[in-house]
């Protein structure tokens, strides 16, 4: 039998990752500050959500999850937040033309903050210092490093006015097929790449407007398969974060009614709901067996991710599934590997065949970014277009030998321009052939290198060239 959990049971276990704060009783303070602060999302969006992974389990739908590796307080701008939706609406075209199927889109936005380390303490010249944890926890500026309670509120204030402007940019038409080019593909320098995207928008506004002309909505495929209303607007668009920070989330963890499907049923069931993202996932580093977030994960209603690395034993990840999805639900888990390109042959069959035979209902994603980190000779770390490449189409490969399905991919990367302009340069390769000694040009992650705009095209048109087959 399961020990009882409640939204703070995850305080009994080890925490993996924690912050110390120096000031206990701030702490406390910004918590119950942040327990009567308004959801962020509505379970009935989350529902949905859940709702729309069953389908990319049954392979109906497939999966975007993508976007910084983290956020920052100072880059929640306007143009900043546009880019980011314009890249992912962009990607998610070119995918939905290849495979022919909708496009689940999660972006990492609006409350992903938080980091994990694999040390405490860095070296800053001669002295040791507290490792950077994020916005939400402590500075960049080496100064700043103690943990300052009132960053978790500021988190969460910069999380309501990142995803207010993302409702609004979605309801306001900024979706619409009719205005592709105000994704920032000016800014893409690449006639080719620019061509190509081009002729899909084209070939789909004359799809649609077929449709209009023999009296189909556009739209109407997507809610027969969602079973609701639209979540954000004209398209559906849910948020995400990595649940790092437990005391943060279990101030969001409220007790609400699940809205019934069938409205006439007189009982109302209750669950508990993170109400400050629709889609959470727990890292390579915390997803310990026996651990506070494995824990605090298992209670709630959310769709859920978990990150497994070449670590993640053959049995160990079924073990998991148990503890997270006991009833084996569909559309509840979704499993992100990043072996890396060298190491995913030796991991991935294993784990598809254990899960397989264990029953367990899962959406398989590839994250081909976090097992392909490698470090400069300037000493920036940097990910090879051409890792990334390899490790996906390692994938997508295993999984047809093991008679699975690739489900979805999840990436970094931004639609983010420097001052001058440009794109980012914090990946080598792709198209655009970025070089080692150009990667200092605009570098501007503080955390992992993300593909900037033209080489996340190149991966989107390699998938929906890949699906169209
Ligand atoms: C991440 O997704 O940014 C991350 C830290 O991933 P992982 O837990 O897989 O290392
Ligand atoms: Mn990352």
């Amino acid at each position: 039998m399961p020990t009882p959990w409640s939204p703070s049971s995850w305080k009994g276990k080890p925490v993996a990752q924690d912050v110390e704060y120096p000031d206990q009783g701030e702490l406390s303070k910004v918590l119950s500050k942040l327990s009567t602060l308004p959801p962020l999302v509505t379970p009935s969006e989350i529902e949905r959500l859940r709702q729309q992974i069953s389908l990319v389990q049954r392979n109906e739908a497939f999966l975007l999850h993508a976007g910084d590796c983290a956020e920052s307080f100072d880059a929640c701008t306007h143009e900043n937040i546009t880019s980011k939706i314009g890249l992912i609406l962009s990607f998610s075209l070119i995918l939905i033309w290849g495979a022919r199927k909708p496009v689940i889109r999660i972006g990492r936005i609006a409350g992903q903050y938080a980091k994990p380390r694999s040390s405490n303490y860095e070296r800053v010249g001669d002295k040791q210092i507290l490792s950077f944890r994020g916005d939400n926890v402590n500075g960049l500026d080496p100064s700043d490093r103690t943990p300052d309670p009132q960053r978790l509120l500021n988190a969460y204030f910069h999380s309501t006015t990142t995803l207010n402007y993302v409702r609004s940019l979605l309801t306001s038409g900024f979706a619409s097929l009719h205005h592709p080019r105000d994704w920032s593909l000016v800014h893409v320098r690449s006639p080719a790449l620019r061509q190509e995207f081009e002729a899909i928008v084209e070939g789909l506004s004359d799809a649609l407007d077929f449709s209009r002309t023999i009296g189909v909505e556009a739209g109407q495929s997507t809610y027969e398969h969602g079973g609701g209303k639209d979540v954000l607007g004209e398209i559906d668009f849910y948020t995400s974060h990595e649940g790092l920070m437990l005391p943060y989330e279990e101030t969001l963890t409220r007790e609400l009614p699940i809205p019934s499907a069938n409205q006439s049923s007189s009982e109302t069931s209750k669950a508990h709901y993170n109400t400050g993202a629709h889609f959470l996932w727990v890292g390579d580093r915390t997803r310990q067996l026996d651990g506070a977030h494995v824990e605090y994960f298992r209670g709630i209603r959310n769709p859920i991710g978990i990150k497994v690395g070449p670590t993640m034993g053959v049995d160990e990840v079924v073990r998991v599934l148990d503890v997270v999805n006991p009833d084996k639900e569909l559309g509840r888990v979704t499993l992100i590997t990043r072996y890396g390109a060298k190491k995913i042959e030796e991991h991935l069959p294993g784990h598809i065949r254990t899960v397989q035979a264990s029953g367990h209902p899962v959406a398989w994603i590839c994250d081909p970014m976090h097992g392909n980190t490698q470090t400069s000779s300037s000493g920036l770390k940097t990910r090879h277009f051409n890792n990334i490449i390899s490790e996906l189409t390692a994938c997508l490969r295993i999984h047809t030998e093991c008679g699975s399905r690739l489900g979805g991919v999840s990436l970094e990367f931004t639609g983010e321009l420097s001052e001058d302009g440009f794109s980012v340069t914090e990946c080598l390769g792709g198209s655009m052939e970025l070089k080692e000694e150009e990667l200092g040009l605009r570098y501007q992650s503080f955390c992992d290198p993300r593909l900037n705009f033209e080489q996340s095209l190149d991966i989107a048109f390699l998938m929906s060239n890949h699906f169209k087959k």
